[in-house]
Order: C-alpha cells, then sequence, then structure tokens
C-alpha cells in the first residue's frame, strides 16, 4: 500500500514501490510510475525524475492509490490519465476511441509534407480522414496545415463525440466536418477529396484475440476481420472515385500487410503511384498511393 506510509517517503521510494506493483501488467512500469506520480503531484514528469529526494506528503495518496489500482487491473495508462499526447498535442481519450499510437505520427508527416508542397492558395485543400476515432489525425493535419477543409468520419457516434471536443479544444472545429458514416460520406453530398487519410481496423481477428488490448479498447476500431484486410478492402474499392486528380491516399497498415496491401491497391487503381513506408522499426506501415 502506498496510502499512510507514503507520507515520509521520497519521491524515488514513491517510485521503487509503484513499479514492483505494475511490474507484473505493464511492459513500462517505471514510466508508468513516473507517469501517474507526476499526474498525482500535478507537475511535468522531467520535475519528478528531476527531484528524487524531494519529501511526499501523505494527503494525495488515497487518490494515487486508486490510479495505481486501476493500472494493477490492466487498464491502459491514457484512459486512467484521460489524455494522451499525440504529435505534440494532448488529446482527451476515453475508452471508446483508439489511443493514439506513435506509429501514426508516420502518415501525419507524410500528409503534412505533401500538403505544404501543394502550396497555399493553389487551389482547395480537400482532406477525408475514414475513421477518424479520437480525431488525432484530422486534428493534427488541420493545426499544422492552415487553410485545409477535412471530412471526418466514424461509424462510432461515441467516439465523433471524442473528436469534436477534441477540435474544439485544439480550436480546429471549424475546419472539420464530423460525420457519422461507415467509412466514406455519402458521395451525393461530398465533392471529390485531394487527400484520404485513414488508420483503420487492421488486426486479424485471432490475433487481437491474444494481444493484451483486446477488450480494453475498441474492437470496432482494431479488428480488420479473418485475414486483417477486410476494411482496407472496402477503403481501396472505394477510393479511386472519390480521389480528385493527382490526389493522394495515406493508410496506415499493419506490419505484416504490406505486400498484401500493395497487390490490393495494385488492382484498385491501375495507373498510380504506389509506395509503401517503412516505420522507425523498419516495419512496412504505411500505404501511399498517388493518383
Ligand atoms: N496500431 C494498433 C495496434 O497495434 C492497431 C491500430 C489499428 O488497427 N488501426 O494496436
Amino acid at each position: 500500500m502506498v496510502t499512510d506510509k507514503a507520507g515520509g517517503q521520497t519521491i524515488r521510494e514513491a517510485l521503487d514501490g509503484l513499479i514492483s506493483r505494475l511490474e507484473k501488467t505493464s511492459d513500462v512500469p517505471g514510466l508508468d510510475a513516473q507517469v501517474l506520480l507526476a499526474r498525482l503531484l500535478d507537475r511535468p514528469r522531467s520535475w519528478v525524475l528531476a527531484h528524487p529526494e524531494a519529501p511526499l506528503t501523505g494527503n494525495r495518496f488515497a487518490a494515487l492509490e486508486a490510479l495505481v489500482a486501476r493500472r494493477e487491473g490492466g487498464e491502459p495508462l491514457p484512459y486512467i490519465l484521460g489524455t494522451w499526447e499525440f504529435f505534440g498535442l494532448e488529446f482527451e481519450v476515453t475508452p471508446d476511441v483508439l489511443i493514439p499510437r506513435p506509429e501514426t505520427e508516420l502518415l501525419v508527416e507524410q500528409a503534412i509534407n505533401w500538403l505544404r508542397k501543394l502550396g497555399p492558395g493553389r487551389r482547395e485543400l480537400r482532406v477525408l480522414d475514414v475513421g477518424t476515432g479520437s480525431g488525432c489525425i484530422a486534428i493534427s493535419l488541420a493545426v499544422n496545415v492552415p487553410g485545409i477543409s477535412i471530412t471526418a468520419t466514424d461509424i462510432s457516434p461515441a467516439a465523433l463525440k471524442v473528436a469534436l471536443c477534441n477540435a474544439e479544444k485544439m480550436d480546429v472545429s471549424g475546419c472539420i466536418t464530423f460525420l457519422e458514416a461507415d467509412l466514406f460520406p455519402n458521395p451525393l453530398i461530398s465533392d471529390p477529396f485531394t487527400l484520404i487519410v485513414a488508420n483503420p481496423p487492421y488486426i486479424p481477428t485471432k490475433t487481437l484475440h491474444k494481444i493484451p488490448v483486446y477488450g480494453r479498447e475498441p474492437t470496432l476500431a482494431l479488428n480488420g476481420g479473418s485475414d486483417g484486410l477486410a476494411l482496407i478492402r472496402r477503403i481501396l474499392a472505394k477510393a479511386p472515385n472519390r480521389l480528385d486528380s493527382g490526389g493522394l491516399l495515406l493508410m496506415e497498415i499493419e506490419a505484416s500487410e504490406g505486400p498484401a496491401v500493395y497487390s490490393l491497391a495494385s488492382d484498385a487503381f491501375t495507373k498510380a503511384r504506389i509506395h509503401l513506408h517503412k516505420d522507425l522499426a523498419g516495419h512496412d506501415r504505411l500505404l501511399e498511393v498517388q493518383v
């Protein structure tokens, strides 16, 4: 227990105690302990690291105990904190949305570079984010590329609520239209897009059932069907008709799906330039199709 004894502890001692408790649940118990303590003390994590000898007062330890118990029960840290950082921005996250992953920053970087190269004011830049979840992709683009107009869809009304709240918090709700839709918006109410981005569910069902995120994060956002490609196939079937000429599709994929996705994209887009980008770990992570 960290509760009463904790009054006489230093930060270092409290961290050591938390780490040994979190070792069973977490791959990164040290990081989790630092982040939880920082939240409790309302200080940055860097402050916690820089003050190992600082004494802790006992009064907020009931709150810490509650947070640690949730983490010990397997709840992901971002849901306990209620916020998570992505692309340098702080997003609200709830169990209704997938927790933003660092590997998705690759998609956002490529999208920003491409949009900036097109040049401001050249033409209206219309972006579609398919399956927006927390809104992390759409909002990162809106914050970093002024003047674009984004449509962000999701099949989950609960996820769209979180995304809208994030867009308002980041002051970009004026340039993003959130729509409840199963992948693409109705073609009768939308013009073709300059850029389509997507981080669809791509984990094969059987694999998903074996990994720790199963039952913790929304299955709807993770389950890619029996071979992981069900949603990717549907997106690739529709995307050619929804992209403007000269447009771009960027879609995140699972590391082992590169060759299969490349071949699906080649069937869907007969005259496009198709490229697979690797993530920092050297795995196929992003499909790029330039039409
Ligand atoms: N990258 C996520 C994971 O590995 C999966 C996200 C997705 O299915 N789009 O858990």
